[in-house]
């Protein structure tokens, strides 16, 4: 019955981990890094919007992205 659910759920920790190391990487703002992906491991990227702070930032190779 909570098949469907434990899926989104998962998807949302994933997602939340994600967010969580980009977050903490991307230190400064209007600059690109690069880090390790929490979910598959190979490399991701992000960058903080110089002028509001909004993190952006993908992984190729997973798929998984933040828009803030
Ligand atoms: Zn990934």
């Amino acid at each position: 019955m909570s098949s469907k659910n434990e899926i989104e759920d998962k998807e949302i920790q994933d997602f939340l981990k994600f967010m969580k190391v980009a977050d903490s990487e991307i230190k400064e703002r209007g600059k690109i890094y690069k880090f390790k992906c929490p979910i598959c491991g190979e490399e991701a990227s992000g960058i903080k919007n110089t002028y509001n702070g909004h993190l952006w930032a993908q992984c190729e190779k997973c798929k998984m992205n933040v828009i803030q």
